[in-house]
């Protein structure tokens, strides 16, 4: 989906002394994160992240920022920086490594080790890292990085502070301030004041939460919600939660070793991302308490607890195939207690809730954030937002993270605070900082570039419709065989159809007007078989239009014999 401002145009060269913003992604939507800072020629990248589809784009496995406004200048590009470990802002780097093996990577050592873990996938070979924590100063090029500790639904998260000869940028991440994380690690709001002292000319913020009153409940808060469905299970728990959510998944670790169960990992990124949070010691694990899948399904049910992927209802996730009774060793019984300890992420409703029902069928007792106090948000809501702000003072707001509605409610709370200049801007639109002040310069083409299989960016938008409409109408193909020389029919019309109605007879009604309107085509000297085609489409699509009010696919084939 390409975004409607037909008034902006590709801007002009960037003045002397500029500094140029542009997203490539994440501006209009929640996924796909990837913002372009260019001065004096260089560029600097913040984020390189996924989308992951809906519904609506059938046959789809990720969306991919649009690398081609600087596709021809990645050789220009001093380095990523990778603000934390979610998909949503690294899925798309070894995409984008693809494309410029050398880029110099720039994260936390928890968001490097996940994306390392994620390169080796894709079989890319280890490239220049930096390992960077909070209060860390780095130059690249003619951008000075410094780096702040944001608290976020994953450990190790940063903001980042961006110095050019333009002026100083702050770009929070995404973040929360929650005042008692589980590893102490607040979002360093002393640094936030001590760079708004020294002057921050543009801010770039987290809008996710942004329409949400008030303050993200405390992490610790679920803590005792936990506690008491461990108390009330008597049977098998199955915790279902983030693979990132190395948080979440310690206080499930907690719970089951005061309650004297053991756990195993369901789910290829569970597994994977919690022994490198253990490994880099994010994560502490109580010896013994982890058991392999097999060897937890020995024990009695209320000694088991299973942490597993597919808190979105992905179709192939472990909790999809325990929901369908087609999981290879974890069966569901009545009396198990099912925890959807995460968000529900809009788009993933009807998958959720069929996950849901399924358990349910089955007899397990599910606990999810619609009944319990079993997730909080990972963002800042909009007091927490305001704080910022305040405490910042920024010349400049640019709201980032989110649908255009989480941004306009953003850009309303810095306005709320006396921030004068606040700069809307969605995917691919260009805003340079001249003198202190932001505005919008033009924009560049930035559409939804998807991967499907093993192609990225062969499938379009129109080969979604198309995906769409088979999904949704079915399709009629009418095959005719007509003489070159005299143009009359020889064989046919042969209808086939799928999807729309599978009575052969449905069609007898339309054979003869089809076979009339060829020959009325080739009566008025029509002799071409695309336009004779067009003719067959046109004749099938007003009758069904007309008999069965439907809107199939039609493929006409006319073949000169
Ligand atoms: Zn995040
Ligand atoms: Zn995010």
């Amino acid at each position: 989906m390409s975004h409607p401002h037909p008034e902006l145009s590709i801007p002009g060269p960037l003045p002397e002394g500029g500094l140029r913003v542009m997203a490539l992604g994440g501006l209009g939507e929640i996924g796909r994160n990837m913002t372009v800072f260019e001065y004096d020629d260089r560029l600097l990248i913040v984020d390189c992240g996924v989308l992951f589809p809906e519904e609506h784009h059938p046959g789809v496995d990720l969306i991919l920022p649009d690398f081609d406004a600087i596709r021809d200048r990645l050789d220009e590009v001093e380095a990523l920086v990778l603000t934390h470990g979610h998909e949503d802002h690294i899925g798309a780097t070894p995409y984008l490594l693809r494309e410029r093996g050398d880029i110099p990577l720039v994260g936390s050592e928890l968001t490097l080790a996940l994306l390392g873990a994620k390169l080796r996938e894709h079989r890319l070979r280890e490239t220049v890292h930096h390992v960077v924590s909070e209060g860390d100063v780095l130059q690249f090029g003619p951008f000075e990085l410094e780096f702040v500790a944001v608290n976020h639904s994953i450990p190790d998260a940063l903001a980042v502070a961006i110095r050019t000869g333009a002026g100083m940028v702050l770009h929070t991440g995404d973040f929360k301030m929650d005042q008692l994380p589980l590893d102490g690690r607040i979002t360093d709001l002393r640094a936030f004041a001590r760079l708004g002292e020294e002057g921050v000319d543009l801010f770039l913020t987290d809008s996710t939460n942004a329409e949400v009153p008030g303050f993200t409940t405390p992490e610790a808060d679920i803590t005792p919600v936990i506690d008491r469905v461990f108390n009330k299970s008597e049977g098998r728990l199955i915790v279902a939660c983030f693979a990132s959510h190395v948080h979440r998944v310690q206080q499930i670790l907690d719970a089951a070793e005061a309650h004297g169960r053991k756990v195993a990992y369901v789910g290829r990124s569970m597994v994977r991302n919690m022994a490198i949070a253990r490994d880099l010691g994010y994560l502490t694990v109580p010896p013994g308490l982890i058991v392999d899948a097999k060897e937890l399904a020995d024990l009695a049910p209320e000694r088991q607890v299973l942490i597993s992927t597919g808190s979105q209802g992905e179709p192939l996730s472990a909790l999809s195939r325990i929901a369908q009774r087609n999981h290879n060793f974890v069966h569901i019984e009545k009396g198990d207690t099912v925890v959807l300890a995460s968000s529900l992420i809009p788009g993933n409703e009807n998958a959720v809730f069929r996950v849901i029902n399924g358990l349910t069928r089955w007899g397990a007792n599910v606990v999810h954030k619609g009944n319990a106090l079993v997730h909080v948000s990972g963002h800042a809501s909009a007091g927490e937002l305001l704080y910022c702000y305040n405490i910042v003072k920024p010349r400049n707001v640019m709201p980032v993270h989110g649908e255009i509605r989480h941004m306009v409610a953003n850009a309303e709370l810095a306005r709320k605070t006396g921030v004068e200049n606040v700069v809307l801007a969605e995917d691919g639109v260009v805003v340079d900082l001249v003198d202190g002040v932001a505005k919008v310069v033009g924009k560049v083409p930035c559409g939804y570039v998807f991967v499907d299989g093993t192609t990225i960016g062969d499938i379009t938008e129109s080969s979604l419709k198309d995906r769409r409409i088979l999904g949704e109408e079915g399709f009629i193909s009418i095959i005719v065989v007509i003489d070159s020389n005299t143009g009359k029919i020889v064989s046919g019309p042969e209808i086939q159809a799928r999807g729309f109605a599978e009575d052969e007879a449905t069609f007898d009604t339309i054979r003869q007007p089809i076979i009339d309107a060829l020959e009325a085509a080739v009566a008025e000297g029509v002799d071409d078989a695309y336009q004779l085609q067009q003719t067959i489409r046109r004749t099938v699509g007003r009758w069904v239009n007309r008999a069965h009010r439907r809107r199939p696919m039609i493929i006409p084939v006319v073949i000169e014999a």
